[in-house]
Parts: C-alpha cells; sequence; structure tokens
C-alpha cells in the first residue's frame, strides 16, 4: 500500500518532530493535540527547527516553507484522522488514554488505515486488540529527536499483518530512516538493552 497522508497524534516531544520529517518527505500531514496551544506549540516548535537549518543551509527558504504548508494543525480528530492512510500516534505514555483513542479512531478512519503507536513501553498487541483492524496495527517506535535520530524500530505482533509491516519498512525508506523490524516485547529492543 501506498501512504499519501499522515496524521500524527500528540504534537509534543516526539508528535511535532514526526510531524515535520513526514511533512519534509513530501507527505501531508494533520497534526492533533487536545488543546489549540499545544498544537500551536508543536507548530512553532517545528517552525523553530526550520528556521535554523535555513540558517545552517541544511535547506532552502523554499523547502522549509513547503514542508510548513504541507502539516495541518487541529484538535478535531475527526478531522485529522478521516481521510488518512497511515496515523501514527505519539500521545502521553498511558495504555488507557491508548486504547480510549485507538477506539475512537478506528470508527473514524477509513478501513485500510494503518496505525501506528510510538509507545516506549506498552504492548502493541493490547493496543491493537480494541480495535477491528489488529492486522494493521503495529509499533513505529522513534527516537528522539526524530528529526536527528535514524534509527526506527518497527514492532510487530502476532497479528501484523506482511503487507503492514513491508508499507511502513517503505515508508521509514523513504523517510531517510533506518527500521528495524523487532517483537512486540516489554522495551523492544533499544529500550531494553538501556
Ligand atoms: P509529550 O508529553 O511531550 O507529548 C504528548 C502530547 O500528547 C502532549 O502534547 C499532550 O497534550 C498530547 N495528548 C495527550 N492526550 C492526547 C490525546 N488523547 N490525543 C492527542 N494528543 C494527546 O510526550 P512525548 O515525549 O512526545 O511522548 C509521546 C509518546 O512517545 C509516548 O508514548 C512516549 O513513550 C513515546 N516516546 C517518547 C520518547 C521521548 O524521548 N520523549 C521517545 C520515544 C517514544
Amino acid at each position: 500500500m501506498e501512504i499519501k497522508k499522515i496524521c500524527v497524534l500528540g504534537a509534543g516531544v516526539m508528535g511535532h518532530g514526526i510531524a515535520q520529517v513526514c511533512a519534509q518527505s513530501g507527505y501531508d500531514v494533520s497534526l492533533r493535540d487536545i488543546e489549540e496551544r499545544f498544537v500551536q506549540g508543536g507548530m512553532d516548535r517545528i517552525r523553530k527547527f526550520l528556521d535554523g537549518s535555513v540558517e545552517r543551509k541544511k535547506v532552502t527558504r523554499e523547502e522549509a516553507d513547503a514542508a510548513l504548508s504541507r502539516i495541518k494543525g487541529t484538535t478535531d480528530l475527526k478531522e485529522a484522522a478521516k481521510d488518512v492512510d497511515l496515523v501514527i500516534e505519539a500521545i502521553v505514555e498511558d495504555v488507557e488514554i491508548k486504547k480510549d483513542t485507538y477506539k475512537e479512531l478506528d470508527t473514524i478512519c477509513p478501513a485500510h488505515t494503518i496505525f501506528a503507536s510510538n509507545t516506549s513501553y506498552q504492548s502493541i498487541t493490547e493496543m491493537a486488540a480494541v480495535t477491528g483492524r489488529p492486522d494493521k496495527f503495529l509499533g513505529m517506535h522513534w527516537f528522539n529527536p526524530p528529526q536527528i535520530m535514524r534509527g526506527i524500530e518497527v514492532i510487530r505482533t502476532g497479528k501484523s499483518s506482511q503487507e503492514t509491516i513491508d508499507t511502513i519498512m517503505n515508508l521509514c525508506h523513504k523517510l531517510g530512516k533506518e527500521p528495524g523490524v523487532c517483537k512486540d516485547s516489554p522495551g523492544f529492543i533499544a529500550n531494553r538493552l538501556l
């Protein structure tokens, strides 16, 4: 499956950076947080990062502006997720809040939409089980800061389909990242080693 539009949930430390990386690679992105001030906070951080990149001549002004224009910030979950191919969830590390969010998303998103959690320690299998699409559910564990760190752990459960894994591995390569597939186990690879 080809990913065209991505929804990032949570505009905090990880979410704003993930949204920026996706937008800089040409994807349309919706960035959703629960309050307008958090959405704006995330957008401000993206703007600041891109301005710094222009100053350091890493990107042109036009490229930075084009990336920014591809990100739409919102507090409306339905608006953010109703027509996307992929949701990357980077909200608070509370499994009950995450599960409630996935239940709601399951009713909003089209049947083909893939759900990817950036959780550091929660069970991907447990979150996938509250949706009607465990085959399209996996972990996508980025490292901080997402704009700089190249590794991404792609976490498969016993029910993630091979097509879902392949789609996200391809996406990671298009984002200029170095993904590795791992099993759903506490702390996955990097945090477990730490
Ligand atoms: P953060 O607190 O900086 O950001 C979380 C954001 O989610 C906040 O802006 C909050 O308002 C928002 N939020 C809360 N409930 C929400 C909801 N229901 N819908 C949408 N947004 C909601 O946290 P963070 O450090 O960015 O971590 C986010 C996730 O990424 C966590 O699962 C964390 O374990 C994981 N993670 C963090 C790091 C890290 O180094 N910070 C690294 C890898 C993974």
